[in-house]
């Protein structure tokens, strides 16, 4: 496919509104143009160069929005969860090696977590549309950043890994720019369609169906200060939106609350799913609380987000199922490496021009993870007749706690750091909204508790990432082979969904 640019993307349009906050004025494509192109000229004005990283720490929001587009428009934009710990910062900061931080005006002081030498930004303007970079208060003056290739990398995020620390996925202009193009022509988004976006800007979900694809497209995006149940229907009568993307539990939350009053006026054409799986039951109510069809799509990080969707009607949605592949390739590989017949499960491998170039400077998660140009997703399932996709388990110990993906090492490691514990073992435990959640089996001194165990965790962990299972055991459970086995862990402790 042609190559494009993230840039090139929302430089296509006019005057037609782009994106806007819930309480705001939106600001149209020309506007957001201007923002991006002062944002970058100012990167390029304190000789930030293209391949350096700027760390984004923003709350959910347009000025994220537009930010993300404007360093990545003149640099690699690295968006950060602003509600990490200090440690937190400190580690993905100097990971990084970010050469800026760009915070809100009022935001935290992060310059003494970076590395020797970054600067901290800070975003401000009256309005959407007057948007700049501040450096110790002042302006700072623009230079001419030049457009970015499609090579160039725009983005880094952080994954999960099998070891206790992240990887750092690279994706390029071309991997997001082509990537948005496909989930905007698989939803038939247009220049009339408007999202509503609930997901973080600083995870690939939100970022590329969330915001990306209604660039490609032209279309608009309301950009909110991340879910929020209890709002959620005043935000569908209030901005009208014809569509958004969210995960299952989000759909769950929204569920329990249903027989508010809203929904009548929904303008919505479709909604969308990923990230996690959609039980079937969840997604039939979905569709008959806001009387539109449902849309499960299969994302991933490494491959700019969307692998599968299941297409929009008149096309076949599976319940169950997430759907069949497009501009990404998708295959389910046997036990003996060659594809695996209708209906038999096996590793699910992906290929194509959207899929990351590779993990930075880690080559052995490299060669573990690229086989013959097929990167392997460590997910499990099988492809059915008609080529729809259905996952049924996971080789990667990741937990998927409602969406938001989880290292299981690394919260071993920050719980041995307690000196009262000698084994910490975090695992996926079954929950019945966020389909996971965080268990620890821990061998440790009688007098540890529960909450000495979750509060040593919370100063460490974001929120997300702290335990809420807590089980004391004298031993762990091995594999067969001797080695320890966290997928499946729960089973063999016993451990079922707690109420
Ligand atoms: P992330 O990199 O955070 O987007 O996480 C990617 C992982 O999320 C995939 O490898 C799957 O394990 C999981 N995932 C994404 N979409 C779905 C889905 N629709 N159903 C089940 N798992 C999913």
């Amino acid at each position: 496919m042609e190559s494009c640019t993230l840039t090139e993307l929302h430089r296509a349009h006019g005057a037609a509104e782009a994106i806007r906050s819930l309480e705001g004025h939106p600001i149209g494509y020309g506007d957001l143009n201007a923002v991006v192109d002062r944002i970058a000229g100012q990167l390029r004005g304190l000789e930030i160069a293209r391949s350096d990283r700027v760390a984004i720490v923003l709350p959910n929001g347009a000025e994220a929005a537009a930010a993300t587009l404007g360093v990545a428009a003149a640099a690699t934009a690295a968006p950060l969860n602003p509600n990490y710990t200090q440690p937190e910062f400190r580690f993905y900061l100097h990971d990084l090696d970010a050469r800026a931080v760009v915070t809100l005006a009022d935001g935290p002081d992060l310059s003494g977590l970076g590395p020797d030498g970054i600067i901290q930004l800070r975003l401000g303007g009256s309005a959407l549309g007057d948007l700049a970079l501040h450096h110790n208060r002042s302006a700072i003056p623009q230079e001419p950043a030049g457009a970015p290739e499609a090579a160039d990398i725009a983005l880094v995020l952080h994954t999960s890994g099998t070891t206790a620390r992240p990887k750092q996925v690279p994706l390029t202009h071309h991997n997001l720019a082509l990537s948005a193009r496909n989930i905007a022509a698989t939803l038939d988004l247009t220049p009339e369609d408007r999202a509503l976006n609930v997901m973080p800007l600083f995870h690939i979900h939100g970022l590329v169906a969330g915001l990306f694809a209604s660039m490609a497209a032209g279309g608009a995006v309301v950009c909110t200060p991340g879910f929020d149940a209890l709002r959620f229907n005043r935000w569908l009568t209030e901005a009208q939106p014809t569509w958004f993307t969210a995960v299952p539990t989000m759909y769950q939350l929204l569920l329990a609350r249903a027989g508010r009053a809203g929904r009548e006026r929904s303008a919505l054409r479709f909604t969308r799913s990923s990230s996690a799986a959609m039980p079937p039951v969840v997604l039939r109510a979905a569709e008959q609380l806001f009387r539109a069809p449902f849309i499960e799509s299969y994302g991933m990080t490494e491959a700019a987000h969307q692998m599968t969707t299941n297409p929009l009607p008149p096309g076949m949605r599976k319940p169950g199922s997430v759907g069949i592949d497009g501009i990404t390739e998708v295959r389910v590989l046997a036990e003996n490496g060659s594809p695996a017949s209708a209906g038999v499960a096996g590793d699910i491998v992906i290929r194509g021009e959207c899929v990351t170039p590779g993990y930075v400077a880690n080559p052995e998660a490299n060669a573990a993870a690229f086989t013959d140009g097929w990167f392997r997703t460590g997910d499990i399932g099988h492809l059915d007749e008609d080529g729809y996709l259905f996952i049924t388990g996971r080789s990667k110990e990741v937990i998927n706690r409602g969406g938001t993906k989880i290292s299981p090492r690394e919260i071993d490691e920050v719980l041995l750091d307690h000196p009262d514990i000698e084994q910490a073992v975090a695992f996926a435990v079954p929950h019945r909204w966020l389909g996971e959640e965080v268990g620890v089996a821990i061998i440790g001194s009688e007098s540890l508790t529960e909450a000495e165990i979750k509060s040593f965790a919370a100063e460490r962990l974001v929120a997300s990432r702290v335990p809420t299972r807590v089980f004391f055991v004298d031993e762990i459970p091995k594999g067969p082979t001797g080695k320890l086995q966290r997928v499946g862990l729960a089973e063999k402790l016993g451990i079922t969904a707690a109420d």
